[in-house]
C-alpha cells in the first residue's frame, strides 16, 4: 500500500520541547534503548520506532501510534544510548507535536513551539479573561466582601461557557487522536471486543492517577533508592500528590457551586471548603518535588525542561497559591490587595482550564486514550474474534 511520506517531519518535531537541542540524525538504529526501555513491549519498540518513523517522514503512522504515549519520559534509554540521541527527549518533543496536530484551533503548535508562543497565549486567554471580569466587577468598595467585588453568578456564568467550549476542544482533539489510532488498528487487522472497554478504561484512569507504570522505569528507582530518598518524595508520590489535591480541588469547586446559593458565606470547616483547601495543600508539595527537581537536573529525566515543561507547573502553582490566600482573605478581609489576589487567582484558574487541551498538561487526555486503546485492543484475541463473529 502506499504510504505518504512528510519529509519536513523530523524538522518539525525538533522545533517542540526540548527537541531543538536533540540530534535524532545521530541514531544509527543498534536498539539499545528498546532494549532497556522498561515500558518498550517488544524488540523493534520504542523508542528506536518513533525516531525511525520521524527520520522517514512517517506521520500518519506516528500520529497514530500509542507507543508514543506509552513512554513515561524516565530517561534510561537516554543514559544508554551510544550515540547521545537522547531518544527520552525525542519522544517528549513527539507528544508534543502530536498535540498540536491533534489540536483543530492552531493555538497548541504556538504554544508549545516557543516560550514566547506559550507566553502569547498565556497572555490572549489572560486578557480575555481579565477585560471579561473586569467588565461587571464593583470598584471603589475595598472593604466589599470578595463576591460582592466580582459577582459569583458572573464567575459562573464564563466558568460554564469556558467549560462547554474546552471540552469541545479536548473531545475533537481526542476524537482526531482516536481516528488515527483506529485507522492504523484497521489496517493492521485489529478486532477490538467491546466488552473489554471499560476494563481497558479503569484501568487507564488508574495508571493515570498513580503514574503506576512509570514505577517500572528502573533507572528513576534505582537513582532515587540509591540517594535513600524517602517514598514520600520520589516522583511518582510528587506526581500522586499533584494529580490527587488538583482532582480534590475541582471536585470541592464543583460541589460548592452545586451544593450552596453562589459566594453565601460558610465557616472555615465547611466540608468543601476543607476539601479544596487540603487538595491545594497537597497539590502544592507535588509542585514543589517537581520544581526543586527540575531545578536542580540532578535526574536525566529533568535534565532538558523546556519553557512548557516549567509553565504548567508555575501556572498551577500561581493558581493554587492566589487561591489559597483568597480563602484566607474571605475570613481575614485584606481590602484591595484581597481583591487583586481574587481577580488573579480567578484569571488564572480559567487560563489553566482554557490551556487543559492545549499544552503539556494534555498529556493527561491522551496518555489515558492511549492507554485505554491499547488495553482494549490487547483484549484476548478468541474473544474479540467469537464476539466479532456473535
Ligand atoms: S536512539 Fe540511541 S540507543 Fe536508540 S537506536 Fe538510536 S543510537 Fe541506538
Ligand atoms: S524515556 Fe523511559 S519509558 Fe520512555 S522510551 Fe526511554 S526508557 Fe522507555
Amino acid at each position: 500500500m502506499a504510504r505518504t511520506v512528510n519529509t519536513q517531519l523530523l524538522g518539525k518535531i525538533k522545533r517542540h520541547g526540548s527537541g531543538g537541542r536533540l540530534d535524532v540524525s545521530a541514531c544509527f538504529n543498534c536498539g539499545n534503548c528498546v532494549a532497556v526501555c522498561p515500558l518498550a513491549e517488544d524488540a523493534a519498540g520504542f523508542p528506536r520506532r518513533m525516531i525511525r518513523m520521524a527520520q522517514v517522514g512517517m506521520e500518519k503512522e506516528l500520529l497514530a501510534s500509542e507507543d508514543l504515549w506509552l513512554c513515561y519520559a524516565c530517561g534510561e534509554c537516554t543514559q544508554t544510548c551510544p550515540r547521545q540521541a537522547d531518544p527520552a527527549s525525542f519522544m517528549a518533543a513527539a507528544r508534543s507535536y502530536a498535540i498540536a496536530q491533534y489540536d483543530f484551533t492552531g493555538l497548541s503548535g504556538l504554544a508549545n513551539r516557543s516560550a514566547w508562543g506559550n507566553l502569547m497565549v498565556f497572555a490572549l486567554f489572560s486578557g480575555i479573561f481579565s477585560l471579561l471580569l473586569a467588565a461587571k466587577h464593583r470598584a471603589g468598595a475595598p472593604d466589599a466582601p470578595l463576591f460582592g467585588f466580582l459577582p459569583g453568578e458572573w464567575i459562573h456564568s464564563i466558568g460554564v461557557a469556558l467549560f462547554v467550549l474546552v471540552g469541545l476542544s479536548a473531545a475533537l482533539g481526542l476524537l482526531s487522536m482516536y481516528l488515527h489510532v483506529r485507522a492504523e488498528q484497521v489496517r493492521k487487522g485489529h478486532v477490538l471486543r467491546f466488552s473489554a472497554l471499560p476494563g481497558a478504561l479503569l484501568s487507564a484512569i488508574s495508571d493515570a492517577l498513580m503514574h503506576t507504570r512509570f514505577q517500572n522505569c528502573n533507572a528513576v528507582e534505582e537513582m532515587q533508592a540509591s540517594s535513600a530518598e524517602p517514598w514520600y518524595k520520589r516522583t511518582w508520590a510528587a506526581h500522586a500528590a499533584v494529580m490527587g489535591g488538583f482532582l480534590a480541588m475541582l471536585i470541592a469547586t464543583t460541589l460548592d457551586y452545586l451544593l450552596k446559593p453562589i459566594g453565601s458565606p460558610v465557616m472555615p470547616w465547611y466540608p468543601m471548603r476543607l476539601l479544596g483547601a487540603l487538595g491545594g495543600l497537597v497539590c502544592l508539595y507535588g509542585l514543589a518535588i517537581v520544581l526543586s527537581r527540575r531545578w536542580r537536573a540532578e535526574e536525566v529525566p529533568w535534565r532538558r525542561s523546556s519553557f512548557a515543561d516549567w509553565f504548567f507547573p508555575l501556572l498551577l502553582a500561581g493558581t493554587v497559591l492566589t487561591g489559597l490566600v483568597t480563602e484566607i482573605a474571605v475570613y481575614a478581609p485584606m481590602g484591595e490587595v484581597g481583591h487583586a489576589v481574587f481577580f488573579a487567582h480567578v484569571v488564572l484558574a480559567m487560563d489553566l482550564v482554557a490551556m487543559l487541551p492545549l499544552t503539556k498538561f494534555a498529556h493527561v487526555l491522551y496518555r489515558t486514550m492511549a492507554l485505554t486503546l491499547a488495553g482494549w485492543r490487547r483484549a484476548p484475541a478468541t474473544e474479540a474474534a467469537a464476539d466479532a463473529h456473535a
